[in-house]
């Protein structure tokens, strides 16, 4: 999406038409006309579909010997990685996802990649700053070297753990270092406790401390929060705005643990409030269903339901008898087929 569209999207009610461009005069809107049916022509080249499902993978922490399903060994995320390559997947952050900004080639799919609790498992940097091998950075990394294309990035959804840092200086390296490579910071709460049933007051302070503590160490504002076990307060709008004392927080985006991929952005199902996710997790058990493996092998046999991009940001383009699904907001940069 261009500017004026992030500005639309931003504001974020999605009943205000987004301004468009005057009209152009006689030659150049036959031109525009001309442009358009090319555009339209190579959106249905490629099957675009704006409006489809959006994986959104939950991580936890990348350790040798995974102890709770939650946790995924290196060799296990190098393998769901090498599926997601292979898959037609391109990595864009939990940022990028909600204010439509998915900037892909033509035929891909985006997958928005996100871990909880910012564990060391995550990012631990050497003494020369780099990524320790077997870190979920270093992996990622990795993918992008041996799969051109797959972009490294991700979003981190930090508590007070702080990657296991606890000199302020030693948690403004990592944080800094994530943000200076391309890296997404959300806010997972302070202290990892349960919303459901707490008072504003309280919801205000545990988002609102780590906002603040993350802003101060690397100057950061996250764009998006991940709620603790996935539970909302009793008014679900505490979670995306509030203020704690001078400071305040606003989220373009709120995302829970379970169980489904999400709407595309620019779908009419898409809640800013409630966006699921799907626990990165093989075909067994509790996940026969409902974790990424699962969820992967149905997008896949279902390429009608999955978001596929026409590789232009400024425009949402999808088959035309999907046109009921278009969010109000998004009509301005409808591109059907
Ligand atoms: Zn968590």
């Amino acid at each position: 999406m261009g500017t004026v569209t992030i500005a639309a999207i931003v504001s974020g009610c999605g009943s205000e038409p987004a301004p468009q461009a005057k009209p152009p005069a006689t030659a150049d809107a036959a031109a525009a006309k001309q442009s358009k049916a090319a555009r339209a022509a190579a959106a249905a080249k490629v099957k675009a579909n704006e409006l489809g499902q959006v994986p959104v993978l939950m991580y936890h922490r990348i350790i040798e010997k995974p102890a709770t399903t939650d946790d995924r060994s290196p060799a296990q995320f190098r393998a769901d990685l090498d599926r997601l390559a292979r898959d037609g997947y391109v990595p864009v952050t939990a940022a990028e996802f909600v204010t439509g900004k998915m900037d892909i080639p033509a035929g891909k799919h985006p997958v928005v990649i996100t871990f909880d609790d910012s564990s060391p498992s995550q990012l631990t940097l050497d003494e020369t700053g780099q990524p320790k091998p077997d870190t979920a950075v270093a992996i990622l990394r990795e993918a992008a070297a041996k799969h051109p294309g797959f972009r490294p990035v991700a979003t981190f959804y930090v508590t007070r753990d702080m990657f296991g840092k606890s000199v302020k200086e030693e948690q403004a390296q990592v944080l800094i270092w994530l943000k200076d490579n391309g890296f997404d910071i959300g806010n997972h709460t302070r202290d990892h406790l349960n919303l459901r049933g707490m008072a504003k007051s309280g919801v205000q302070e545990q988002i609102g401390a780590i906002a603040k503590e993350i802003g101060a160490l690397a100057g950061i504002k996250p764009v998006t929060i991940a709620l603790p076990y996935g539970n909302q307060p009793s008014t679900k709008e505490w979670a995306a705005r509030g203020k704690l004392g001078a400071a305040s927080y606003d989220h373009k985006g709120v995302f829970l643990a379970g169980y489904t991929p999400a709407s595309s952005p620019f779908s009419r199902s898409f809640d800013p409030l409630g966006i699921p996710r799907i626990k990165a997790m093989d075909k067994k058990g509790d996940c026969a269903q409902f974790c990424s493996t699962a969820w992967l092998d149905w997008l896949k046999s279902n390429p009608d339901m999955r978001y596929t991009s026409d590789g232009d940001v400024t425009t949402v383009a999808f088959p035309k008898f999907k046109n009921p699904f278009l969010s109000t907001t998004h009509k301005p940069y409808a591109l059907p087929y």
